[in-house]
């Protein structure tokens, strides 16, 4: 029989985040794609209201019509919300990053969570935020903030997550991996990403003492035939078009999926081991060499390996990568994600300059008397409110002519190199 799978789908209104689009549309996330799918056509955003507004067995007669439409392919079950707009944002955050637990063995240099490695949520908390998380209409939730295989409550979160229709996933280095927690992930179907960053004498300087561990992690998963991602962060040391050529020898040698490159952030041990990728390095081309390795490699076109790479560095005009449908925007923080940290702390974004990170916190009795503590602080925390106001900022000439909006660039990477957003030097 057809497995069932349930798709959450969630009507939105922003009038002033969406350049040349519809601005009322709904939103689905469809875990088979794992994606995020813009639904604005008018007359199925029509028909799908009055579905809702019906309430007479509302989510299946949204299935039956999204079928109906194409939308939807397979048997799905769907799960919808209809919650008041918020100005500037989705109503309610897409992807969380979910970090319950600090602790980790690893000493990485590029580590942003070096001054939360002592901290975890105590047992109570971290399960009715958890609980909170699964009512929330999120789409998709990164499970992390350590090495989760040492987290005891990693697996019944997972659980709780993927039972309620959210896309789970994970980012693990490999240290301490068992077999029997690859193929409890693997039974789970949780998108599981193994941190390489790039050959030994690379890898080892900036995640040292991982390599063995990663290398063991990509080929257990292989030989359960659930091959994982390398999650690459890309930083001053690995920026060569020669580590991206060996990072795709090692795909091929012991069986990963591909390569998710995601950039260095400033924050943590990235500003103080000196990892940052110099400006220098973005104005003479040499980052955007390196990604065009990355995308353009003979592996990808030929060899059937997948490459990922940060949603801002997609807005390379050849790429066909949407970042966020539904903003036209590329920086998600505080519009389309947050996160909550093993400190209690729920940010927009983990790497935005401390202005912008709220003071909301879990570690609070209204955790538990507020059954929407969580949800309140994405739709009302003033710190949430001015992270937004980002993208009214001017856009470069060339963004305004494509009427996107969403190379606005990376508050955190603008903050850092001084207004000038080197992401923008890609495009
Ligand atoms: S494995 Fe992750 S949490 Fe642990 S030190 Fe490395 S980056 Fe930090
Ligand atoms: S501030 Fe930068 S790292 Fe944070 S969500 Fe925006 S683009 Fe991503």
């Amino acid at each position: 029989m057809e497995k069932e799978i349930e798709v959450r789908l969630r009507r939105e209104y922003i009038p002033d985040g969406v350049k040349g689009r519809p601005a009322d549309f709904w939103l689905l996330y469809d875990s088979n794609i794992n994606q995020d799918r813009f639904i604005g056509d008018p007359q199925i955003v029509r028909s799908l209201d009055s579905i809702f507004l019906e309430n007479k067995e509302r989510d299946k007669k949204m299935a039956e019509h999204l079928t109906m439409c194409g939308i939807l392919s397979e048997k799905h079950r769907v799960r919808s919300y209809w919650l008041s707009s918020v100005k500037n944002a989705l109503s309610a955050p897409v992807k969380l990053f979910f970090n319950p637990s600090g602790k980790c063995p690893n000493k990485c240099l590029t580590c942003f969570a070096q001054d939360r490695k002592k901290c975890h949520l105590d047992n109570n908390t971290a399960r009715r935020a958890m609980k909170q998380i699964t009512e929330m209409p999120i789409f998709w939730m990164n499970l992390g903030g350590c090495e989760l295989s040492y987290y005891p409550l990693y697996f019944e979160f997972a659980e709780q997550g993927l039972k309620h229709g959210i896309h789970v996933t994970t980012a693990i280095s490999g240290t301490g991996l068992t077999e029997n927690w690859a193929k409890k992930a693997k039974d789970f179907g949780i998108k599981i990403k193994v941190s390489l960053d790039g050959p030994k004498e690379i890898n080892d300087i900036q995640r040292p003492n991982t390599y063995e561990a990663a290398i063991r992690a990509i080929e257990l998963f292989r030989d359960i035939s659930y091959p994982v991602r390398i999650n690459m962060v890309h930083t001053r040391l690995n920026n060569s078009e020669k580590v991206i050529d060996e990072m795709f020898e090692i795909v091929k040698k012991h069986g990963a999926a591909g390569i998710d490159l995601s950039l260095c952030r400033p924050k943590g041990g990235a500003i103080d081991n000196d990892l940052m990728i110099s400006f220098g390095d973005y104005q003479n081309g040499k980052v955007k060499s390196v990604v065009d390795r990355l995308l353009n490699h003979p592996d990808v076109k030929e060899g059937g390996i997948k490459v990922w790479i940060n949603k801002n560095q997609r807005t390379l005009d050849r790429l066909d990568a949407k970042p966020c449908q539904a903003l036209n925007i590329h920086c998600n923080g505080g519009r389309y994600s947050m996160g909550i940290n093993p400190d209690g702390i729920i940010d927009a974004c983990i790497f935005l300059p401390p202005e912008y990170i709220p003071k909301a916190n879990i570690n609070t009795p209204e955790l538990f008397t507020n059954p929407s503590f969580i949800l309140d602080i994405w739709r009302r925390d003033k710190i949430f409110k001015k992270v937004r106001t980002y993208t009214k900022e001017k856009l470069c000439i060339r963004c305004q002519k494509k009427r996107i909006e969403f190379v606005r660039g990376c508050k955190a990477c603008a903050a850092y190199y001084g207004d000038i957003d080197p992401l923008t030097l890609l495009h």
